[in-house]
């Protein structure tokens, strides 16, 4: 919706960004800005005003255009979105009708971080659960750094917080297949790089000794990691369905949290199963992420369209540069 504007100053001048730029508020939580810390970030909700099918401008903030009844898209079929210390990109793919995936990164003092939520495509407008998710859970991740919260409680209260607003998403009328969605989120300290996952979009280090840092939350995922399901599962090996979610039909789960403190400089990359499903070694995405961060974004989103693109994809990359100059 376009109803991201800070009462004094009005709408930001870049549609991407969800701070204002002359007050520093929050445009999603509406809180004031920190007076000690500088808070920046960028969401990949389209800030369209006109219907792409029949041109007609869109009358408030009604879900659907009004002149030709087709449904306002929520977020960006492509969107690139760049901080420097932390970049993403998001692309609807070859085959998919709209993009469901959504990715928000930005920064606050020294530390970096991005949320991607993918949204199930069985339920009703995942795209407006991914986008609700993505989007509170880095607000509230951000502000709670910005209070000087660990990392760990930040990405805590984060997935609370973009649980809460996919649940939100549904409505008084959750129906029968509610908006859902994943959730992962990454932050880079000067010392701590830490990620927080419900669902199957993962999380990435990319340095000495790169490795995946999440556990896919399916069937497959949980069996490959060596861990037991809960009984009432039918434990076909191959399956890829989610066992845990963001939505009005999950039973609010809390992030699975993950801390390293990595001795050398590295990237932490986060992604969708867009991504993960063709190019999901660690060590072949460590080698294809030297480079702006943005650029590695843009190739690695590029190798999943070439392999076929036939889900969303969404990237987001962050640095990591330990202070106090690297232990050997
Ligand atoms: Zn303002
Ligand atoms: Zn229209």
């Amino acid at each position: 919706m376009s109803g991201h504007a800070c009462p004094e100053h009005g709408p930001p001048s870049e549609p991407e960004h969800r701070f204002c730029e002359v007050c520093g508020r929050n445009l999603v939580t509406g809180e004031p800005a920190s007076p000690s810390v500088s808070t920046t970030w960028l969401s990949s909700r389209t800030d369209s005003t006109a219907c792409a099918g029949c041109g007609a401008a869109y009358a408030g903030d009604e879900p659907y255009c009004d002149h030709c009844g087709r449904r306002r898209p929520v977020g960006r079929d492509h969107a690139e979105l760049d901080l420097g210390c932390v970049a993403g990109v998001t692309d609807r793919g070859r085959r998919r009708r709209g993009n469901e995936d959504a990715i928000a990164v930005g920064r606050t003092g020294s530390a970096s971080a991005a949320v991607v939520c993918d949204g199930v495509s069985t339920s009703t407008h995942p795209d407006t659960a991914a986008h609700d998710a993505a989007e509170a859970g880095l607000a509230v991740l951000l502000a709670a750094l910005a209070d000087g919260a660990d990392p760990e409680k930040a990405t805590a209260d984060g997935a609370r917080a973009a649980a809460a607003a996919a649940r939100a998403t549904a409505g008084p009328d959750a129906g029968e297949s509610p908006p859902s969605c994943t959730y992962v989120s990454g932050i880079a300290t000067a010392d701590t790089v830490t990620v927080g996952w419900i669902g199957d979009s993962r999380a990435y280090w990319l340095g000495a000794d790169p490795a995946c840092l999440t556990v896919d939350d399916s069937v497959a995922g949980q069996l490959a990691a060596g861990r037991s399901l809960p009984p009432a599962l039918d434990a076909d090996p191959e399956s890829r369905a989610l066992i845990r979610w963001l939505g009005a039909d999950s039973d609010d789960p809390e992030a699975q949290v993950v801390s390293l403190r990595p001795a050398g400089p590295g990237r932490l990359l986060l992604c969708s199963d867009g991504l993960h499903h063709y190019l999901s070694d660690p060590t072949a995405l460590a080698a294809a992420s030297s480079g702006r961060l943005i650029d590695v974004a843009r190739h690695l989103t590029t190798v999943a369209l070439d392999g076929g693109g036939h889900d969303n994809i969404t990237v987001a990359v962050l640095s990591f540069t330990p202070s106090g100059g690297s232990v050997p």
